[in-house]
């Protein structure tokens, strides 16, 4: 088996799904992108699976050229996850993302459910890399046009919610795409409260660029 410190890495963060209350149970899927047997590709958590009984040998591969019929070469033994395809589609149109974390997380879930962006309400929502977390329009789960929206959502960012459905996340690796994950749903939990207030106040774009310009800096750690 190729690339084991990798799959170990999956099921590592899947479970974390599970018991930082991210995604419950199977929701969710993950995938690092790796080099197996000279095709380029990645790694991703098979379908329906509950995490807590994942081995490293139940991590599917997918090739990300089209040439490859991924099915037929690559998967042998359990399916991909049903959202194989944006996987594919945003490692191909984002190089940066080296990882990708996708959860039903529950704060991040319900604000998905008003298709609307997150405002710059707290300054902290620069770390998905702009003035605001964009919400990818709906559609149907596993389908080319929810990549496509998705990948219009995550327009220079690193992270968006999606429409009636929960949340996407990409990082340089499994970890910080992760940790974005916990920070778009802490976010999301603090917007909720903020909006039982009424209309938050919302930062201006001068600031914002200042955060933006500050938060490379932030968080090495
Ligand atoms: P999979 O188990 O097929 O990855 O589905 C989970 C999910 O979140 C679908 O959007
Ligand atoms: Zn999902």
């Amino acid at each position: 088996m190729k690339n084991i410190k990798e799959r170990e890495d999956i099921i590592k963060f899947a479970l974390m799904l599970n018991t930082t209350n991210l995604s419950p149970l199977r929701s969710g899927n993950l995938s690092i992108r790796v080099i197996e047997n000279d095709v380029e590709g990645f790694l991703l958590t098979p379908s329906g699976i509950k995490y807590e009984t994942l081995k490293p040998e139940d991590i599917v591969f997918l090739a990300l050229d089209e040439k490859y019929d991924n099915l037929k070469m690559f998967n042998s033994g359990l399916n991909p996850s049903s959202e194989w395809r944006f996987h594919q589609d945003v490692y191909i149109k984002k190089r940066e993302a080296k990882a990708i974390v996708h959860a039903h997380s529950p704060h991040a879930t319900a604000v998905s459910t008003h298709g609307k962006s997150i405002p710059a309400f707290h300054y902290m929502v620069a770390l998905a890399g702009g003035d605001d977390i964009k919400c990818a329009e709906y559609a149907t789960f596993g389908t080319p046009d929810l990549s496509i929206n998705i990948i219009k959502a995550l327009e220079k960012r690193k992270g968006c919610l999606m429409s009636n459905h929960g949340q996407i996340t990409i990082g340089g690796t499994l970890k910080q795409a992760f940790e974005l994950a916990q920070e778009i749903e802490n976010i999301c939990h603090q917007y909720i409260i903020a909006l039982k207030l009424g209309q938050p106040k919302i930062l201006s774009s001068t600031e914002m660029s200042k955060i933006l310009d500050k938060i490379i800096h932030y968080k090495k750690g």
